[in-house]
């Protein structure tokens, strides 16, 4: 990877550019925004701070391209041979792009490899899903042939969050380059170079000037004038109930359609007959993944009442063992994201203290972790009242609650009880008792003796209530980013 379209500021920062129809360029006002690396709190590079006026650009460039013979002719198959060299190209770079994600997002740098290896898994599922998209013949009457057929919606505008921006990527460009339509990508401020490379490999990989175009900025500014733009014909969104919010009524005026994948405050269900000594570690790690700032975070542990002393003494000691420190050190956990990220998460730890929740253990931060950086310590509450705030609201950092449960009715009515609905955890042995309680989760997904935040590239994915709706990931996917056209033919 050459770092495409790079360069050095005086100050040593390097100098990252949007990509619009094939070409890097700066914002039309020449505007930039400091990137700031969450292990030291300081800039390392900085991005194009695009308005109006290049959101404008990039939609015009996604559109004629969507119109362009050398992509409106290429057959499902050579779009699918693409993504499939885009995949080759991205585990060419893994290590430098691993370590761009780690950097950008603070993540422990094994994290950051696996996120890259997710990428590379998205691209090769939807390079191969490509050509086995199939529509439906359909038994109307004699001398008729009724079919279906599914068609790309055209642009596609995404806009993605910080915490997951090569993942999110692949998920979005990976379904929606197979299913024919153009992309207008809006990345996170925060959090968005490992995007910007990945495009330029895809123009590499044979994708033509326009097909993939990625506008940096701020949400404000780029972010809503992509959303409202009236040249776009679906936007996919994964970030905050609140911005949700804001773009469900921007393609409602567009008459368009949206995906929305927002927030989580997921449960672990653990029952009085589960293996603790298989269940208590998977739902630490889930927790901690991505220093707790992952949609589908198991936040919320339900501990039946018989199993609560033998699960505190195992996450008191599990989460004291844990050590915060630099990315590329490869700790537990990494610092959050931004300043404003840990006033939150801490905001919300100090009001669980004043309101008398036990503390059961807390991790440190590694001596060395620079006093500049965005570090917090992993720390586990209970029992937490099901109302409080700590176990109704996604804290989105490194923060366990327990909540001890007495029988399956009162698991399924606290599980069952918050405003989001995106995954769920279920854990016993008994599989009469897992079915019972998958079906009575209000969730887009469930696990049970297993759990699988943020993984499983096969796996449709997406929640109820407050957690969104529609759905990305597998096949599923495939079906979210393209429409469905019925053509019926007489041949009487
Ligand atoms: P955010 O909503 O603040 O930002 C997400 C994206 O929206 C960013 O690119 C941002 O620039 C843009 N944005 C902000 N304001 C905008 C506006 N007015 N118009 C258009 N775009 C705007 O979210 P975040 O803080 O980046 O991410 C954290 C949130 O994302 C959490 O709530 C988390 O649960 C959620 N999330 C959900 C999933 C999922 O798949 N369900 C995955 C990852 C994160």
């Amino acid at each position: 990877m050459t770092g495409y379209g790079t360069s050095l500021t005086t100050q040593n920062l390097k100098v990252y550019k949007a990509l619009i129809d094939g070409k890097s360029c700066g914002a039309s006002s020449g505007e930039t925004l400091d990137m700031i690396c969450p292990s030291t709190g300081f800039p390392f590079a900085t991005i194009p701070r695009c308005s109006a006026a290049d959101v404008g650009k990039a939609v015009s460039a996604a559109k004629a391209a969507m119109d362009a013979p050398e992509w409106v002719r290429l057959s499902a198959g050579e779009r699918g041979a693409r993504l499939l060299k885009l995949a080759e190209l991205i585990d060419e770079n893994k290590d430098k792009l691993a370590q761009l994600e780690a950097r950008d997002t603070g993540k422990p740098l094994a994290q950051g490899y696996g996120d890259i290896e997710a990428a590379i898994q998205y691209f090769r599922f939807y390079g191969g899903a490509a050509d086995k998209v199939m529509g439906d013949t359909l038994p109307i009457a004699v001398d008729y042939l009724a079919l279906t057929v599914r068609e790309p919606h055209g642009v596609i505008a995404s806009i993605i969050p910080w915490n997951y921006p090569m993942q999110i990527f692949a998920r979005v460009a990976g379904a929606a380059l197979a299913m024919g339509n153009t992309l207008v990508v809006k990345p996170s401020e925060d959090a968005c170079l490992s995007i910007i490379e990945t495009a330029h490999l895809a123009l590499e990989a044979g994708f033509p000037a326009g097909t993939i175009n990625i506008l940096t900025g701020l949400g404000e500014e780029a972010g809503a004038a992509l959303s409202y733009n009236p040249e776009i014909d679906y936007i996919t969104f994964t970030g905050s109930p609140d911005v949700g919010t804001m773009i469900q009524s921007a393609a409602a005026r567009n008459h368009i359609g949206c995906t929305l994948e927002l927030g989580g405050k997921s449960p672990q269900i653990v029952f009085e007959d589960a293996d603790l000594s298989k269940a208590l570690p998977i739902i630490q790690e889930c927790l901690l993944k991505n220093g707790g700032q992952t949609c589908s975070a198991g936040s919320r542990a339900l501990i039946h009442q018989s199993r609560w002393e033998e699960a505190i003494e195992t996450l008191r000691t599990g989460f004291r063992s844990v050590v915060a420190g630099r990315f590329q050190d490869d700790r537990d956990l990494g610092p959050l994201i931004n300043a404003s990220q840990l006033r939150r998460v801490k905001a919300f730890c100090e009001t669980a203290e004043q309101d008398g929740i036990p503390l059961i253990g807390e991790g440190t931060i590694a001596p060395d972790a620079p006093t500049e950086g965005y570090y917090t310590t992993a720390k586990v509450f209970g029992p937490v009242p099901a109302d409080h705030q700590l176990a109704q609201e996604e804290v989105f950092g490194p923060v366990l609650s327990l909540i001890p449960f007495r029988t399956e009715e009162e698991a399924i009515r606290i599980a069952n009880g918050t405003p989001y609905g995106l995954v769920a955890g279920i854990w016993t042995k008994d599989l009469s008792r897992a079915t019972r309680v998958a079906k009575a989760m209000r969730s887009g997904q469930v696990f049970v003796n297993t759990y699988g935040a943020g993984g499983g590239i096969e796996l449709p994915f997406g929640g109820v209530k407050k957690s969104g709706h529609g759905r990305e990931k597998g096949f599923a996917a495939l079906k979210e980013f393209s429409v469905l056209k019925t053509i019926v033919m007489n041949h009487a």
